[in-house]
């Protein structure tokens, strides 16, 4: 289980990023706590990305994974 993060706030106006991105505690994207919300602990990323959905189902379609924690596999390392 890992805490997982709202990259911004949907109900916050923000200017000209409209994709909100789910993201385990931890990953280099995450902003400052305060542009970002607790989604609780979570075993995965799609878990979390449902919760996120669910939690702001008026903006669930501009929320996603973020691309940095969800493309990435054990197996590939950037040397
Ligand atoms: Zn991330």
């Amino acid at each position: 289980m890992a805490s997982y993060y709202l990259a911004s706030n949907p109900n916050l106006p923000n200017n000209g990023c409209d994709i909100h991105r789910v993201c385990p505690e931890g990953c280099p994207n995450l902003p400052p706590p305060v542009e970002r919300i607790n989604l609780g602990d979570l075993p995965d990323s799609k878990t979390a990305i449902h919760v996120a959905r669910r939690k702001f189902y008026n903006h669930a379609h501009l929320i996603d994974g973020c691309a940095h924690c969800t493309n990435s596999t054990p197996h590939e390392t950037l040397n």
